[in-house]
């Protein structure tokens, strides 16, 4: 039996392919049939050939759908249940797991820490931009969604990035009252945001340079929203701010655009520098403030701009923040440290997230929307694609 799915054929390129449905390979799998997976900023960076993602990838990390086949040694799920995945494929039971580092389970992919579907490097499992995804460890990794069909938009997000957004203000150790900059206004850096703000945060800056989103930072977050192609960023806050602020949180990651560089599109590799964000945040974040750094980094980049950038060696201020003697956090997001908690906020009216979801649009559209999103258009925030 073959099914849709959304294919990476080489840089800029996916298409719409037959491959074949997944099926019950372990006792503890379920298959679903999904009913919306997103497009992901960090599916832009293989999209972009910017990691070592070879051609024949199904994409899809954020996926949730409804439990279709259920494997003889499953327990907790019946066909038919509504369930979300994080992106994070983990077994539960090695000492990463135990201690609610699900990001960084050992057994999924060996020889590595962490695994996720539809990602370079994170293990054999196919990604959900598809009609059907097998779900390994299935017990463990499903989260139960309410029967009916509301909130759909926002129990999509709990796959990723509003948890990820959240980890984010986590790592910084963001208390009530205090101050925090949010670099990076794209769906994740929106989600740290608006979790800030749930959060207790006082002030929040955000950060960016596409007008939409910054809007969506200011109506939905309380967030200031700051533009760095307008001038140094840092300047900006402290101006506003009276001086450095408590915590930072990074949502931008190695492709960070720096706005000293020119070139006629404004994401064009030439005007990265890789270690712009964690300079700025090092100099935005007061002495002994703290630092969340969920933006993604890599070992590998082919399109890096220098030989030290190839290998995931930046150059960071790293005599500045000890002078400031700042802490940081860093790493993929346990995605099941936080999606029940989240889930019951949204379920129980406290917490909105869909107001980014910007689009909803069938699998065939996903060439069209890729491109879309990668050029950061006006007004294309977050894609869900439902087959
Ligand atoms: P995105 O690409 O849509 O958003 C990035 C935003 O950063 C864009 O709006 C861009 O204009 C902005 N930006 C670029 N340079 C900047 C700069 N110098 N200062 C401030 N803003 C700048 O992607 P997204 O979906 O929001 O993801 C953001 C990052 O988070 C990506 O690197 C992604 O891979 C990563 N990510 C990490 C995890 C995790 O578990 N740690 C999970 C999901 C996503
Ligand atoms: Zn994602």
């Amino acid at each position: 039996m073959s099914m849709r799915a959304v294919v990476y054929q080489g840089e800029h390129d996916v298409a719409v392919e037959e491959v074949d449905e997944p099926e019950i390979e372990h006792p503890n799998d379920v298959v679903i049939d999904i009913t919306t997976s997103c497009i992901c900023g960090s599916d832009l960076h293989m999209y972009e050939g910017r990691t070592a993602a070879e051609e024949g990838i199904v994409f899809g990390h954020e996926n949730m759908g409804i439990v279709e086949q259920v494997g003889d040694g499953v327990s907790t799920l019946e066909e038919g249940d509504r369930i979300v995945l994080p992106f994070n494929v983990a077994c539960g039971f090695c000492e990463n797991c135990e201690n609610g580092k699900t990001g960084f389970c050992t057994n999924v992919n060996p020889g590595f820490a962490g695994g996720a579907y539809g990602y370079v490097a994170m293990g054999p499992y196919k990604g959900g931009q598809a009609e059907k995804l097998r779900v390994p460890y299935a017990d463990f990794n499903a989260l139960k969604l309410p029967e009916g069909g509301s909130n759909e938009d926002s129990f999509a997000l709990l796959a990723d990035i509003f948890p990820t957004g959240w980890h984010g203000t986590r790592l910084a150790d963001l208390q009530p009252g205090e101050s925090v900059v949010v670099y990076g206004a794209g769906p994740v850096g929106l989600m740290a945001a608006y979790s800030a703000k749930i959060q207790g945060a006082a002030e929040i800056y955000s950060v960016d340079r596409v007008p939409s989103r910054l809007d969506l930072a200011r109506d939905h977050c309380d967030a200031t929203p700051i533009n760095f192609e307008e001038g140094d960023p840092v300047e900006q806050i402290k101006d506003i701010h009276g001086g450095g602020v408590d915590k930072g949180v990074d949502a931008v990651g190695y492709q960070a655009v720096d706005p000293d560089k020119e070139a006629d599109d404004a994401y064009d590799p030439a005007r990265e520098n890789p270690a712009n964000v964690l300079n700025n945040l090092i100099r935005t974040v007061r002495p002994t403030g703290q630092l969340g750094i969920v933006g993604l980094y890599v070992p590998d980049d082919p399109g890096a701009p220098d030989e030290m950038a190839a290998e995931g060696r930046l150059g960071i201020d790293f005599g500045l923040l000890f002078e400031k003697g700042q802490k940081l956090g860093t790493g993929q997001c346990d995605v099941k440290s936080y999606n029940r908690q989240l889930r019951d906020l949204i379920i129980e009216g406290r917490a909105d997230p869909s107001f980014l979801v910007s689009h909803r649009v069938g699998l065939d559209e996903a060439p069209e929307m890729y491109e879309r999103f990668d050029n950061r258009e006006e007004g294309v925030t977050k894609v869900l694609l439902e087959p």
